[in-house]
């Protein structure tokens, strides 16, 4: 009997698991919001139901005995008007979330033990809920239940986090600033101070391999390799294969978000009251195409015209920022779920005889979806089926994936990939409430920030992926990102990631003052759903500085995908031209930013790209001359590294520098729009940049020992300009770093 008043409640929350993930009719801002404010805006007819459903099948003794557990918690978010603050749209999701929180914990403690007991009760309790919300309960209830049921229980029995803490940690509630803080501090703590076995073995196996990573690079790398201990690739195959001598660019093509539908249909409904369609066996209207439609997953038969049309751009490399399987989750089978990843692996390698090809985990990739967990054996097996099937991970590659979804490897001299995981910053994954104070995190942030620094001291640039950009995810995570960002800003030359199925860019900043030193882009899907036409991209890295110089964006146009005939592949723009950028540097997008602020058909040209040019989409996001509040929430949404930033943006205006001269304390990496004349590097304190007229000379060390005083303008002892951080960050002993930036010096002039 007490056991379905678990299943009541893990209903809601598979209910909500469902949600969170359709919610991308706003994609950029999806979650669990419309979910949660449903519940909060009735969370007292909710707990009278709930109430009421309980004393149905409950002893009196049961009845107060659950009463007295559930009131305290539940009742207390009612009055939540003292927590509004820091701009966070908050009142009925955070309420809501209480509510859910605070009965499913009260249930479990009270009654639950296992969730297997219950199934039959659920599939009951789940049609009447899905049919009231219009949805197809019986394709999505006997399915998805099984898979997210045990698993939210066991999140539950074993989660330390209270209730206003989980709710402020999935970002329902406004963050607690002292709690979110702590948090912060403990990861930075952790992270900095400790020497993971995770990153020590990352170290000391890699660099058993260093010998055969250089075997590709050519003779200037051979300092850098030699000296390197994180050069990870163990095998030829892992490092770019085809040098095109001629070219001046390395061509990274990246995929994102590929979600392939085996059980694709021709011909099948096109809205068919469930989230995603074009299956036979979905009941509704229209007649889906040979290749797509927006309200669907793409066939396999698209996703090979997309690896055709990569394998002709002749790329160094492929990188695939996650999400094969497709977004059928009341369909998901662990088996079923593993083939997708290694189809559509085989196919890249198959498609791209020759080119490496390095994939990110993507939240989609775990089973089920979003549960991502590394002490789970669904995550296992995810980790050896990745490790099965994309063939250029080295073997330390392959071992660090075991441990926790990142790798690095050596793509080029003094070119390399760094991989991390950025399923730990998902809010929607529920397993962070308790990945969030154990090993295998702070194991990955050590490997992160141990890769960087060797990295710079090797003299080395590197590309930097994950699923997820940053602005919408856990605080504390995406606070460590900016940290890394920031910090190593000058190591990073690319930094990706897909996730959104949009295509957008964000910007990161050392503090609420600094202009942006960093950015990171998020490239469209290469599948349709959420309205999307399908996407892929190219980056260029110049082969000799190791920079970003220029990225091309590609798409299929599906407007008129009805009509039958097999749809292009065709170039939509490129970054430089189509944003007028001089170049790729974080100065250059924060310039963009801050132009989209006053300038309306720049930022529409911009949100018309972040909507792939589906004509519906813009309309959705356009902003009308003089809307202020429009232009601002939009550029929010680039100019913040974190949802915290985010909200504060949101409520005060965006608040970034925006004078053209930079603050003393400030640095430049780009002499875009300055007078001529010298300024502090952003390379390190013992360097500075020369402009003259518009061109940038770079790295231009300081005499022995001395650094840079943006003030005074010349190398003096001490500077009473240069931040701290860029000393700190090199974390190298004074004549470690001068050898450093005299050597980098002498490469680049
Ligand atoms: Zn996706
Ligand atoms: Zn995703």
């Amino acid at each position: 009997m007490s056991a379905k008043y678990v299943v009541f409640t893990v209903l809601l929350f598979c209910s909500a698991t469902v949600q969170a993930e359709f919610a991308p009719a706003a994609p950029d801002d999806g979650g669990l919001t419309p979910f949660l404010e449903a519940l909060g805006n009735n969370a007292e007819t909710y707990h009278t139901l709930l109430m009421n459903h309980l004393s149905e099948n409950m002893t009196v003794d049961d009845v107060i005995m659950f009463r007295s557990e559930l009131l305290p918690e539940v009742t207390s978010p009612y009055d939540i008007t003292s927590q509004q603050g820091n701009g966070a749209p908050f009142n009925a999701g955070c309420n809501g979330c209480k509510v859910a929180i605070s009965a499913l914990r009260a249930l479990v403690r009270l009654f639950g033990k296992k969730y297997e007991d219950i199934s039959s009760a659920l599939n009951v309790l789940c049609h009447v809920l899905m049919n009231a919300q219009g949805y197809q309960g019986r394709i999505i209830c006997p399915n998805i239940l099984p898979n997210y049921g045990p698993k939210v229980v066991y999140i539950v029995q074993n989660g330390k986090m209270g209730v206003g803490e989980t709710c402020e940690f999935i970002n329902a509630c406004p963050a607690n600033t002292e709690t979110q803080d702590k948090e912060g501090t403990a990861l930075k703590t952790s992270s900095s101070s400790s020497r993971s076995s995770s990153s020590s073995s990352g170290s000391s196996s890699s660099s058993s391999s260093s010998s055969s990573s250089g075997s590709s690079s050519s003779s200037s790398s051979s300092s850098s390799s030699s000296s390197s201990s994180s050069s990870s690739s163990s095998s030829s195959s892992s490092s770019f294969k085809r040098h095109h001598p001629k070219r001046d660019v390395y061509k990274v093509v990246q995929l994102a978000d590929v979600h392939i539908d085996f059980d694709y249909a021709e011909g099948a409904a096109v809205e068919c009251n469930l989230f995603v369609c074009c299956r036979k066996n979905y009941r509704g209207k229209g007649k889906s195409s040979k290749y797509g439609e927006y309200t669907c997953n793409p066939p396999p038969r698209t996703v090979e015209l997309f690896l055709e049309k990569a394998a002709k751009l002749n790329p160094d490399v492929l990188l695939y920022t996650g999400d094969s399987p497709p977004h059928h989750l009341w369909y998901e089978q662990l088996e079923e779920h593993m083939n997708t990843t290694r189809y559509l692996g085989e196919a890249m390698h198959r498609k791209l005889p020759g080119v490496p090809i390095y994939p990110a985990i993507g939240n989609h990739d775990a089973f089920p979806s979003n549960l991502y967990y590394v002490p789970d054996p669904d995550t296992q097996l995810l980790h050896d089926t990745l490790v099965e099937t994309y063939s250029s991970l080295s073997e330390e590659s392959g071992k660090n994936m075991h441990k926790g979804g990142y790798y690095q490897e050596q793509l080029a001299p003094r070119l390399r990939l760094l991989t991390y995981n950025t399923n730990y910053g998902y809010e929607n994954n529920w397993f962070n409430i308790l990945s969030q104070s154990e090993d295998h995190l702070h194991n990955m942030q050590d490997f992160v920030e141990d890769a960087l620094k060797t990295a710079r001291n090797d003299n080395n640039k590197v590309l930097l992926m994950g699923h997820h950009p940053v602005g919408t995810g856990i605080i504390s995570f995406e606070e460590w990102v900016t940290r890394m960002c920031t910090e190593y800003h000058d190591v990073i030359s690319l930094h990706i990631a897909g996730h959104k199925h949009t295509d957008l860019f964000r910007l990161f900043r050392a503090s609420p003052d600094a202009w942006a030193s960093s950015v990171q882009f998020a490239a469209p899907s290469a599948n349709s759903y959420s309205r999307i036409n399908p996407s892929m991209r190219v980056y260029e890295i110049d082969r000799h500085t190791n920079e970003l110089v220029d990225f091309v964006t590609y798409h299929m146009d599906f407007s008129d995908i009805g009509s039958g005939a097999e749809p292009e592949i065709k170039q939509v723009y490129r970054a430089s031209e189509e944003y007028g950028l001089t170049d790729m540097s974080a100065r250059s997008w924060h310039q963009l930013a801050i132009s989209m602020l006053s300038d309306t058909p720049a930022l529409n040209k911009y949100e018309n790209n972040f909507g792939t040019g589906v004509a519906a989409n813009l309309r959705d996001r356009r902003c009308e001359e003089g809307d202020v509040t429009c232009h601002n929430n939009r550029v929010c949404q680039v100019t913040s590294s974190t949802l915290r930033q985010r909200w504060e943006c949101n409520t005060n205006g965006v608040q970034i520098p925006t004078d053209p001269t930079p603050a003393p304390t400030d640095c430049v990496s780009s002499c875009l729009g300055l007078a001529n004349g010298e300024y502090q590097s952003c390379q390190g304190c013992d360097v500075y940049v020369t402009c003259s007229h518009g061109n940038t000379y770079d790295n231009r060390p300081c005499p022995a020992r001395l650094v840079w005083d943006d003030v005074i303008k010349r190398c003096e002892y001490t500077s009473t300009t240069c931040r701290q951080r860029h000393r700190r960050s090199a974390d190298v002993i004074d004549g470690d770093e001068e050898r450093q930036v005299q050597s980098k010096g002498t490469v680049k002039f």
